[in-house]
């Protein structure tokens, strides 16, 4: 779930100061990790079995071959399943952020949403109940701003960074277990087995300086860096067991480059949606053309879904429309409410926003263009996933059954 506020009050929110110690933690990060998968004498002789495509693999091997041209997405059939079980578009949860924020969740700038992972963990159980009893087929789990080295700069060792990664995981597998466990004993309910979606935000996510909104990392950010940054986190979250990972906000091509070798380098076996956002609706947040974005991603057969998220809804139209003619993967799309953070104000402003009846309204629209996955990014709720999986399936019965129960 993209922090659209960091985007537009990075000036208020996030000081360079704190994007330096968030730099200089990564940095910190980078070498424990060297120390721990890399014996100095002999930088070929390592010590873990995931090692063989640790972070440093690149200053030790060759670089990569090319990655082979469009295959068919050999681990995409439990996302296809669940588009089948749920009728042709299946339901995304909504904002994350914004429900813990509506139960009292407190966060940060460094950590956004997931600082609730050591503070109150409780409270995303419940937001993922509430979506599940909503009518969400997918769950997204509480990591997308969740990094090692955010971790490390609150003080925390890499072990129990890595704990609350795969805590975030857990926390939704348990949420849909129980909630599965007990709507089974309703008679006729009309709800789906969830799958957990691992979220993984963007780099600028975890820099929180707006730039997941730009796409400029600037001249020092490369394609091994990217995987750098990314690789430990993705080991941690697939080894946690959920169902597919979800990459959101990615904001240029670089990134979508790197995370395609990474799933490749990894032998990721579980599928991965990607998303992208967009601030004119037309290109990736970069300025980059959708086209190369989408050309890197339909030559990985360990994407089986590519999409839009946190982007103002009324961009979701055309850039379905745009999509469809650049992809035959499984389209995503899940925009924010459309509102503008006055970053001055401290406020969200209601101007040109969705609220849940123009949800309700757009998602048959919205599949009927092509989009096999519909939800909500930041300022949705349950109640607008409620309203746009009632429109997709004909339900009109959600079932109560968690109120004053957790
Ligand atoms: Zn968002």
């Amino acid at each position: 779930m993209g922090p659209l506020s960091y985007y537009l009050s990075s000036k208020d929110k996030a000081s360079r100061d704190g994007i330096e110690i968030l730099r200089r933690s990564a940095n910190e990060y980078f070498m424990a990790m060297r120390d721990r998968f890399i014996d100095p004498s002999n930088l070929t002789q390592k010590t873990c079995p995931r090692s063989e495509s640790s972070a440093f693999e690149s200053q030790v091997h060759p670089p990569l071959q090319r990655l082979p041209k469009s295959r068919p997405a050999a681990t995409s059939s439990v996302i296809e399943d669940l588009i089948e079980r749920a009728g042709g578009c299946a339901v995304i949860d909504g904002g994350l952020a914004t429900q813990l924020e509506n139960h009292g969740g407190v966060f940060d700038e460094t950590l956004w949403s997931a600082r609730c992972l050591i503070t109150e963990p409780h409270l995303i159980k419940q937001v993922h109940l509430e979506y599940l009893e909503a009518g969400a087929d997918v769950l997204v789990t509480s990591s997308y701003q969740a990094t090692i080295p955010g971790f490390l700069s609150k003080g925390l060792s890499i072990e129990e960074g890595e704990l609350l990664l795969a805590k975030s995981v857990k926390l939704a597998i348990e949420a849909r277990d129980q909630f599965w466990e007990l709507i089974q004993t309703l008679p006729n309910h009309t709800y789906n087995h969830a799958l957990v979606a691992a979220s993984i935000g963007s780099y600028g996510a975890y820099l929180a300086d707006s730039s997941e909104y730009s796409g400029h990392y600037g001249p020092g950010v490369d394609l091994e860096k990217l995987k750098d940054f990314h690789r430990r986190r993705l080991q941690v979250l697939v080894e946690a067991g959920p169902d597919l990972l979800a990459f959101e906000t990615i904001p240029n091509k670089l990134e979508a480059q790197a995370l395609v070798e990474l799933l490749n380098e990894e032998s990721v076996q579980i599928p991965s949606w990607v998303c992208f956002s967009s601030v004119d609706g037309e290109h990736a947040s970069s300025g980059e053309s959708f086209k190369d974005c989408l050309d890197i991603l339909n030559k990985s057969d360990k994407v089986s879904v590519v999409g839009i998220n946190c982007a103002p809804p009324h961009f979701v139209d055309s850039l379905i429309c745009k999509f469809k003619k650049l992809t035959h993967k499984p389209i995503a799309v899940y925009p924010n409410s459309g509102e503008i953070w006055d970053g001055k104000a401290k406020r969200w402003l209601p101007s040109s926003c969705f609220d849940d009846g123009n949800f309700e309204a757009s998602v048959k629209r919205w599949r009927e263009a092509g989009a096999s996955l519909i939800g909500g990014c930041c300022r949705t709720t349950p109640s607008t996933i409620q309203a746009i999986s009632k429109a997709l399936k004909g339900k009109s019965g959600v079932h109560y059954i968690y109120e004053n129960k957790y």
